[in-house]
């Protein structure tokens, strides 16, 4: 099967992955899970039918008007500790580039942040707890959730609360609950000593704590995205030269946000819009995949 019967047009496709293994309660809810053997399938079907280019391979083919033929590139967002254990070993075995995203402040525990505990507890029939102690705590005459999915509570809070008080009430109840039960899984600093070694992995900038940069007050956002800036470089030892905004969506970052990208000379990632035909330097797109089988992978493609 060649592009043209896939029906893809000429371009970039820039793939994006999170936590490629089993689902977790940790995760379940939040769409980051990609089986192993489902990455293995994807990878199988793209690598014989086009070639799988690095980002600065990406960026080159862009440069050059018009783009021809298909060329996918892949990316990591959040650095999943399954990122080493699974994918990693996968791609150096084929010799396939991709970039890794990395949170400095997940890199720093490598444990769950506030968002796995809320889902932990949300998976394991607890999401109630957490919606209570927030109305008695800030909102007592707010009504309340009826629909307890992971994904639902996530987007209740985010909706009605600030990051501080749903922080809070998360490990209010979490440690309640649960105590100090933790796993490990992101990379830690050491965790990502072999990759930050590796050239076929480009090492990029995804904020210190995964924060919502269009409601982050200025001073947030730049502490964020420069903070992790200098830790990331510091600690790997690289230049940095690409940023992926967290959660990606077109409404997730601001102007001032692809401004300070710019200003800062890096290459931004959203995670909308599809696949590239021309260079957008603040804003390459991309594509989320997940569990897709094949023919479903080939449709989000094509959409
Ligand atoms: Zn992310």
């Amino acid at each position: 099967m060649s592009a043209p019967d896939l029906e893809l047009p000429d371009g970039v496709w820039i793939l994006l992955y999170h936590h490629v293994g089993e689902e977790s309660d940790w995760v379940k809810g939040q769409g980051v899970t990609t089986p192993f053997d489902r990455f293995v399938s994807h990878l199988d079907f793209l690598s014989e039918r086009f070639p799988m280019v690095s980002l600065d391979q990406a960026v080159n083919i862009l440069q050059q008007q018009p783009v021809r033929g298909v060329h996918v590139a892949l990316t990591f967002d959040d650095a999943f500790r399954s990122f080493g254990r699974t994918a990693y070993p996968e791609l150096r075995r084929r010799r396939i580039p991709a970039a890794l995203f990395v949170c400095t402040d997940f890199a720093a525990t490598g444990e769950p942040g506030w968002r796995n505990r809320l889902a932990y507890l949300c998976n394991t029939g607890r999401g109630a707890d957490v919606c209570e102690s927030l109305r008695a705590a800030f909102s007592p005459d707010f009504p309340g959730l009826t629909d307890l999915r992971p994904e639902t509570v996530l987007k209740w809070t985010k909706n009605h609360f600030r990051k501080t008080e749903i922080e809070s009430a998360v490990g209010n109840v979490f440690e309640r609950v649960y105590g100090n039960l933790t796993v490990p899984l992101y990379m830690s600093w050491s965790d990502l000593d072999e990759i930050r070694q590796d050239s076929l992995i480009e090492i990029g900038n995804h904020t210190q704590s995964h924060l919502m940069l269009v409601s982050a007050d200025p001073e947030d956002e730049q502490a964020e995205i420069h903070g992790a800036q200098r830790k990331l470089e510091q600690k790997t030892g690289r230049t940095i030269r690409y940023f992926a905004y967290p959660y990606g969506g077109p409404n997730h970052y601001s102007d001032r946000t692809r401004q300070t990208i710019r200003d800062m000379n890096l290459i931004g990632l959203s995670a909308h819009g599809g696949f590239n035909r021309a260079l957008d330097p603040s804003d390459l797109k991309r594509v989320t995949i997940t569990q897709q089988d094949i023919p479903e992978l080939i449709q989000k493609l094509r959409t």
